[in-house]
């Protein structure tokens, strides 16, 4: 495991357990004592002193509550595992303990250069974070967010991103469903394969990347044979490949 620093398990109460779609659950945790973070790193939900699973913070630093997207498809016990904890201790008004603040993916709030955000899936809880602290921080420089899904339904979030994509001529949202409906009149396919498809080179650009390990592998080897510098990509994903 990669981690910035030795990090100590705090304990968070558990506000919340809500499903955003029929496989994802959005969580909401407040910390009982003061945490800080950067837009983009995890946490660790720990289950057990050998057992400590890492969800990405959906939320930034100015929040007072952490967010947390869950995706529990069928047949996963990964992180079923880490929710049916959050909903036991939440039923039993019970605090959770949680290492926060972990990884090295996280926002480079010094650079200028124009920004790629790639989600596949339950990988959005990531990017949502970067998107946030960027807007917070009036960023100058465009920003692409690519969200990745099998089915159009997991796109929880569609409504708030896309007000973000009216609002703010430098952001664009460009959502992808591998497999659409006849109803869907969007992207469909890969989403690593849309940024393929929409920029001859990615020399110029810092590309954030979460989802499954599988797509984070394909996408960091296809985007540096189209020019993406490899220390301009940045993946907690990739320290487990
Ligand atoms: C540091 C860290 C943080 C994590 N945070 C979270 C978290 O916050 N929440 C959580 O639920 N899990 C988390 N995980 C676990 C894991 O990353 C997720 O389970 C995973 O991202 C879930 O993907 P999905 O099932 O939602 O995507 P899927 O539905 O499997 O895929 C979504 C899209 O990804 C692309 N894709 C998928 N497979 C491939 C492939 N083989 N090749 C190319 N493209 C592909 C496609 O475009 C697809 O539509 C984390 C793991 C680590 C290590």
């Amino acid at each position: 495991m990669t981690t910035t620093a030795p990090v100590t398990a705090i304990a968070c109460h558990v506000l919340s357990v809500e499903a955003l779609s029929p496989a994802i659950s959005k969580v909401l945790l407040q910390p009982q004592q003061a945490v800080d973070y950067q837009p983009g790193q995890y946490l660790q939900l720990v289950l057990s002193a050998e057992d400590k699973r890492p969800f990405s913070i959906a939320s930034i630093a100015s929040q007072p509550q952490l967010e947390l997207h869950i995706g529990t498809p069928a047949g996963d016990s990964w992180s079923s595992a880490a929710l049916t904890h959050l909903k036991q201790q939440h039923a039993a008004a019970l605090p959770v303990m949680a290492e926060i603040g972990l990884g090295l993916a996280q926002l480079r709030q010094d650079s200028q250069r124009p920004v790629i955000l790639l989600a596949g899936g339950t990988g959005f809880s990531y990017v949502y974070a970067i998107a946030q602290a960027l807007s917070a921080a009036n960023a100058s420089q465009p920003v692409f967010l690519y969200w990745g899904v099998r089915q159009q339904d997991a796109l929880y979030y569609q409504p708030q991103i896309q007000q973000w994509a009216t609002q703010g001529k430098k952001f664009s949202y460009i959502p992808v469903v591998q497999e659409p409906d006849n109803l869907w009149q969007g992207r469909s396919g890969l989403v690593h394969e849309a940024v393929l498809a929409d920029f001859v080179s990615l020399e110029a650009y810092d590309i954030y990347i979460a989802g499954p390990f599988a797509m984070a592998g394909v996408a960091r080897e296809a985007f540096a044979e189209q020019g993406a510098q490899r220390q301009h990509m940045y993946a907690d994903a990739f320290a487990y490949i």
